[in-house]
């Protein structure tokens, strides 16, 4: 379990680097929205999902940031294939 905020990583144990680049993707989400941008459409979509799934756990594993992050984090060089805003092609795929 780890945070990302404003790009700057917050866990308790160390992150192996699988988690390092679910981070990362983050990072690079929140950069392309200006962080604040970020952080307010992931708390609407939440509470949309919430809405949506009835369950604060699917909610969480079906934003668009998160799905994104999950799909690419075993790819270590994803980033350098990653376009801009492609988190957007995951929020109307439906996860679990
Ligand atoms: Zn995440």
């Amino acid at each position: 379990m780890a945070i990302n905020l404003f790009g700057f990583v917050l866990s308790r144990y160390e992150l192996n680097a699988t988690e390092t680049n679910h981070e990362y993707i983050h990072s690079l989400q929140q950069r392309e929205l200006l962080w604040i941008f970020f952080y307010l459409f992931y708390g609407l979509e939440w509470l949309a999902k919430l809405f949506l799934y009835r369950s604060p756990q699917k909610a969480y594993l079906n934003l668009s940031f998160e799905r994104e992050a999950y799909a690419h984090q075993s790819d270590l060089l994803y980033h350098e294939s990653r376009r801009w805003y492609s988190w957007l092609s995951y929020l109307y795929k439906p996860n679990n």
